[in-house]
Parts: structure tokens; sequence; C-alpha cells
């Protein structure tokens, strides 16, 4: 039996954000551009909480700017990146 996943929220600084696309071209389901061209997290990201994925933990790794954090959905404790 395998351990459940950890849902987790998904945090974009807007202010950071320049807009690369990378994000969401590494992880889509979990991050897109918005209209105004900066990055937001769909599908239960945002608020709801929504299941950690390979994918996602490497597009926070590898924003290059460092504006995506993640958060337990559950504790609201940060996972990454590592402060
Ligand atoms: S990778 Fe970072 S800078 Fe690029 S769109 Fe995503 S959040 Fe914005």
């Amino acid at each position: 039996m395998t351990a459940p996943a950890e849902a987790v929220l998904v945090r974009v600084d807007r202010a950071r954000c320049i807009g690369s696309g990378m994000c969401a071209l590494g992880a889509p389901g979990a991050l897109a551009l918005g209209p105004d061209g900066v990055a937001e997290p769909v599908s239960g990201y945002a608020d709801g909480g929504a299941e950690l994925t390979p994918e996602l933990t490497d597009a926070v790794d590898y924003c290059p700017v460092e504006a995506l954090t993640l958060l337990s959905a559950r504790g609201g404790y940060r996972i990454a990146p590592a402060e």
C-alpha cells in the first residue's frame, strides 16, 4: 500500500513572475499563464489543495526568479523552496 499523495497549494509571487511560462510547460496540470502573462495556479492548486506531483516540484525548483511557493494544504507550512 502506498501513502496518499500530499495535498498542496501553490502561491505565485505576481511581483516576481516574469512570465517565462516554464512552470506552465512543465506542470500544465497545476500552473498556467493568465491573460496578463503572469502564472497562476489551476485545478485546485489555488485554494482547494491538489496532489503534489514531481512535475510541480520541478517547476517550483526551476522557476528562474523563485516566484513559486509550495504550501501544505493541511498544515499551511512551506514545502518548497527551502528557506
Ligand atoms: S516559471 Fe516562474 S517566472 Fe516563469 S511563468 Fe512560472 S512563476 Fe513566472
